[in-house]
């Protein structure tokens, strides 16, 4: 795959990009190095102070990388402004709490025969970060304010379709005042990856993507011992009950299916209705739906812009050609619309079946496919019948539901009354084949050091 920005609202290529040579690959990683031996040492207030100071780089740039990052893959502008304005917070959260998550933990004494004993987190080197594209300053940033702030040097190898995002990130750092080669970005394409993950300098990698992708990388970081985080697909249920606000549950589900136009890891993409509301909910969701802005991404009022890619946007198309094959039914949308662009529909789907692509694929497109069940317990069966266990999102007032929903339905997340999404202050991750592994909060912090154990004799 070739390292170029292409417009997806046009198809038109913008600029391309040499991949490093081998030697330019490891000069990179020599330089890595040896910022790690240094930058270890600063202490948590300069961290801190960088973080801030990166934070204030973005409030000050936001309207020229959120810019970009609709050139680069189409999510809207008014989107992009939010998620540059996001990936400050996230900054901001880890400069104040990181120093709390950082400080030393008191172990016991006379019980282990010491004086005293502490844990003390350490950092444990460059860490490569494998991104993709979908939120291209978001995904990386997550990775990058926790790791920086703990002490860690990152090294991103990021999706081959945002190359100019990727290359602000290094900037971005470099013009907040962090010391050199504390954040590189390594123009590669996926092939090289191995390459980065076997190499003795690189001690840790964390990966977001899709399943072979994680695969790969979790294969080989097994192969050499080095700890990773992954963090892959996802089919998320959107399970309504009849005690649910049907009216707020289908606007929240039309943003928690079509925002980042359709592709979001965390996106609702099943919605599983209790047989009582189904026909309400369905008219309120299918109206809304039918009702959002497909066009260009710059435009204020736009609600759904292209798609990232002419290839996902065929695979979307794949999928629901091999759904209404088998016998379902389109309510809203399923054709790409004339011209230039990759753009696709808001799109509904109803009589779903288990031989179908759709029941077990993650659709990374504005694609809902509806389902309608006579009970909790078929919801809840009808959740977990998937390979996937990242976030969900469950529609009911019922109390006794909301903790059986909680304590059955197989996911790292759930969100009762409201949309997956994503806070600084909460865990991140999935289970089953949506990866290993948190991001954000305290664990996201603790995932790249080293817990160290220290005893202190009398
Ligand atoms: P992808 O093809 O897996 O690409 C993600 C990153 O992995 C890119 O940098 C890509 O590089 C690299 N890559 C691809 N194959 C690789 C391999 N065999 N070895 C090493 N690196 C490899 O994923 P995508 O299609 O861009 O993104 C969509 C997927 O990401 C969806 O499945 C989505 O659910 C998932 N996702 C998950 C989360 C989460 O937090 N759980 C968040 C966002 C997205 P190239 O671009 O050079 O191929």
């Amino acid at each position: 795959m070739a390292i170029a920005t292409i417009d997806p609202a046009s198809g038109l290529l913008v600029k391309e990009f040499e991949a490093l040579s081998p030697a330019e690959l490891d000069h990179k990683l020599e330089r890595a190095a040896q910022a790690f031996a240094t930058y270890r040492l600063t202490t948590l207030d300069e961290r801190a102070a960088l973080l801030r100071a990166a934070a204030a780089v973005l409030d000050r740039e936001v309207e020229s990388v959120a810019a970009l990052m609709t050139l680069e893959m189409g999510k809207t502008y008014t989107a992009a402004k939010g998620e540059v304005a996001k990936c400050a917070t996230v900054l901001r959260y880890y400069a104040e709490h990181g120093p709390s998550y950082l400080a030393d933990v008191t172990g016991p004494d006379t019980s282990v025969g010491a004086r005293r004993s502490y844990v003390t987190y350490q950092p444990l080197g460059p860490v490569l970060a494998v991104m993709p594209w979908n939120y291209p300053l978001w995904q990386a940033m997550r990775f990058a304010a926790p790791a920086l702030m703990a002490g860690n040097v990152g090294l991103l190898k990021h999706a081959s379709n945002v190359p100019q995002t990727a290359l602000y990130m290094e900037q971005l750092f470099a013009s907040a005042g962090f010391p050199a080669d504390v954040f590189q970005t390594l123009l590669i394409g996926s092939a090289t990856v191995e390459t980065v993950l076997r190499d003795p300098r690189v001690a840790a990698a964390t990966l977001t993507g899709s399943g072979p992708a994680g695969q790969s990388v979790a294969a080989i970081a097994g192969d050499v011992l080095k700890p990773t985080v992954l963090e892959l697909g996802g089919n998320d249920p959107f399970v309504v009950m009849p005690s649910a606000d049907l009216e707020r549950a289908a606007a929240v589900a039309v943003t928690a299916r079509c925002q980042n136009n359709g592709q979001s890891c965390i996106a609702a993409k099943r919605f599983i209705v209790h047989e009582a509301v189904a026909d309400q909910f369905e008219q309120l969701f299918a109206a809304k739906l039918a009702a959002l802005t497909v066009g260009d991404p710059m435009r204020a009022g736009t609600d759904v812009g292209p798609l990232a890619t002419e290839s996902g946007r065929e695979e979307v198309e794949q999928i629901v050609a091999d759904a209404v094959e088998h016998g379902a039914r389109v309510l809203v949308g399923g054709t790409r619309p004339d011209g230039p662009g990759w753009f696709y529909p808001p799109t509904l789907i109803t009589g779903i079946t288990r031989e179908m692509r759709l029941y077990r694929e993650e659709v990374f497109g504005p694609v809902a496919s509806l389902y309608r069940v006579p009970d909790a317990a078929a919801a809840i069966s009808l959740a977990n019948d998937s390979e996937f266990g990242l976030g969900s999102n469950i529609w009911t007032e019922d109390q006794d539901e909301q903790v059986r929903f909680v304590r059955d339905v197989q996911a790292g997340m759930v969100f009762i009354n409201g949309m997956s999404t994503s806070y600084p202050e909460l865990p991140f991750g999935g289970i089953k084949s949506s990866g290993f592994g948190r991001e954000l909060s305290d664990l996201g912090m603790h995932a790249f050091m080293n817990a160290k154990t220290v005893w202190v004799g009398a």
